[in-house]
């Protein structure tokens, strides 16, 4: 079944984007940008947007995690066959890519709405008949980084294939290209081709949001191997448009979009800074509530409040949730969580003791081993009260993410032999575990160096689930603890104070021992105000939430004017 010509003239926005999480076996993503693609859709569905999304279909995915005896991450390759849940389109296009004609295909998937909208998802895919062998490869493995060739290649397919891609199938009314990071850049690259490189006009259609503070983070080419694979089809004042000395991706997105955000407020600033002469305004990132939120929190929601799916904003009333509810669905996740992991591991954990939890990507910056700084301190005050979960992948080439595991490991190992403090680490995160972790713990917990974290959203899913935040003042945390400090606890400075950003590990370290002492094991011990933190908690995700993130889209990036049927109430 093709998708309706009604639907698709009625498509105005086109979101472009190099991950999207569309469900956890799908190996689309690898992190966060992924989860916010994802949810991103989700929302716009229920929100009845007229939107089609384009990312790449890689075969090998990102890779299979496994642990060995020693706390060291082996990777192992899958293999997905896309056949089963999506279909072909019907006729391949092509690109140019050096002097070589290399034919495009997509599969396309469906995001259905709560009330039936559906938003095209179109995964692009170069293993396809009448292209030679090393071609199929070309949209093997998500962020495939044999070599700046095979990057700048994917790169080239997401956006220039893209675009002709939604030319091709019909699309032709629309009005907003949303690059959502900037691997999709070159999609600008083919339209100011296909407008005759009117750059005023290009620039109407461009919508640009970044998501990395640092300025190694953003995707730069050597303008030699532009040269390479673009030959002369790169329009000739190309430095001007991305960067006199290497084609630097963000740039060239800046320069060729009329609305550019970042995705926290701190974010934005931070954003400002690195590229002084652009307006980038901020859209705080959410999640989809519905998909995040566990069974049993969602019967509690929908006994109290019957149409919440349809207005998610009605969780801000969660004060007014039956303690025992809470209470109850909450004990519900934590055994569930409690139960699948003593499935998976040796070290068992105990359902009587606050269980802390940390999953993301094992990216340095995010400093999961912060928490083990003084570990005979930790040892002292966890004894008995306290045990640990941890889950996350690090990149195949970061050998310092890797270590961290190990370290993890390690430290874990020297807490059980000396305090009897369990530290369990888990395989193969993804958003299945994620789903299970952040509504099975019941403290939150987040280390980055500050401003590192562009927004971070698992602590929203946790917040949802009425697990409490302990984080870092960064990204969205900045935002929430400001909201409801009762959400959670502050590691360390605000921003108000000049030394935040130097992470002190030890100043950081001691805040956390502090709070745990202080604050969260009395709190703990006492019932009821947990339970009220925990209701906090489920408010504060009410706006954390890509209803309204995708609604402030709708309004200030791609000014929509058809009024959509749901009712945001802010
Ligand atoms: C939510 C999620 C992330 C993003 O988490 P951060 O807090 O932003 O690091 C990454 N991976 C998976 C599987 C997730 O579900």
């Amino acid at each position: 079944m093709e998708i309706d010509q009604t639907l698709i003239n009625s498509t105005e926005v086109a979101y472009i984007s190099m991950e999207i999480a569309l469900d956890s076996s799908i190996p689309t993503y690898s992190g966060g940008l992924g989860v916010l693609s994802g949810d991103t859709v989700r929302s716009a569905a229920d929100l009845e947007i007229p939107m089609v999304a384009l990312c790449l279909c890689y075969s090998s995915g990102y890779f299979y995690q496994l642990f060995n005896e020693m706390g060291e991450q082996k990777e192992k390759e899958i293999e997905w066959n896309f056949f089963y849940e999506f279909e072909k389109i019907p006729e391949p296009i092509s690109i140019k890519i050096e002097d070589k004609e290399v034919f495009i295909s997509a599969w396309l998937y469906r995001v259905i709405g709560q009330s039936g909208h559906v938003i095209p998802v179109y995964l692009l895919t170069t293993d396809v008949e009448g292209n030679e062998p090393w071609m199929k490869k070309m949209t093997g493995s998500l962020y495939d980084s044999t070599s700046r060739w095979n990057r700048i290649v994917q790169e080239m397919i997401l956006g220039i294939g893209g675009v002709k891609l939604l030319k091709s199938l019909g699309y032709d009314n629309l009005k907003v290209y949303h690059l959502n990071e900037g691997h999709g850049s070159f999609a600008a690259l083919e339209l100011l081709k296909q407008n005759g490189g009117d750059m005023e006009k290009v620039k109407q259609k461009i919508v640009f949001t970044t998501h990395t503070p640092v300025p190694a983070g953003h995707d730069v080419f050597d303008y030699d191997l532009v040269k390479k694979v673009f030959l002369d089809r790169i329009p000739r004042n190309i430095k001007d448009l991305a960067g006199q000395n290497e084609l630097n991706m963000t740039v060239l997105a800046l320069n060729l979009s009329r609305y550019c955000n970042g995705v926290a407020k701190k974010h934005a600033e931070i954003s400002r800074k690195m590229f002084p002469n652009y307006q980038i305004d901020h859209i705080t990132n959410g999640v989809h509530l519905p998909f995040w939120v566990s069974k049993p929190m969602r019967k509690i929601f929908t006994k109290k409040w019957p149409n919440w799916r349809a207005n998610p904003y009605v969780l801000q009333n969660s004060l007014e949730l039956d303690d025992l509810d809470v209470f109850d669905a909450h004990i519900e996740n934590k055994f569930n969580l409690i139960s699948y992991q003593k499935g998976h591991s040796w070290n068992l954990l105990d359902e009587e003791l606050i269980t802390i939890g940390f999953a993301r990507r094992f990216a340095t910056y995010k400093r999961a081993v912060l928490i083990f700084r003084d570990i005979d301190r930790l040892g002292r005050i966890c004894r008995g009260k306290i045990q640990f979960i941890f889950s996350g992948k690090a990149h195949p080439k970061d050998e310092m993410g890797k270590n961290y595991i190990k370290k993890i490991f390690e430290s874990g190992q020297y807490l059980f032999d000396n305090y009897g403090v369990k530290v369990v680490l888990m395989e193969n995160y993804n958003m299945d575990l994620s789903h299970m972790l952040v509504s099975g713990v019941d403290v939150w917990l987040n280390t980055p160096n500050r401003y590192r974290e562009a927004s971070g959203t698992s602590g929203m899913k946790a917040a949802l689930n009425g697990v409490l935040n302990l984080s870092v003042l960064d990204g969205w945390w900045l935002e929430g603890y400001k909201m409801n400090d009762l959400a959670g606890w502050a590691i360390g400075p605000d921003d108000s104070d000049p030394n935040a950003a130097k992470n002190d590990w030890d100043i950081d370290a001691n805040y956390i021992y502090e709070l745990l002492e202080k604050q969260i094991i009395p709190a703990y011990m006492d019932h009821d105000t947990w339970i009220f933190r925990q209701k906090n908690a489920i408010s504060l995700a009410a706006y954390f939430n890509t209803h309204r993130m995708v609604e402030e889209y709708a309004k200030k990036a791609y000014k929509l004017v058809k009024q959509r049927p749901w009712k945001f109430q802010g």
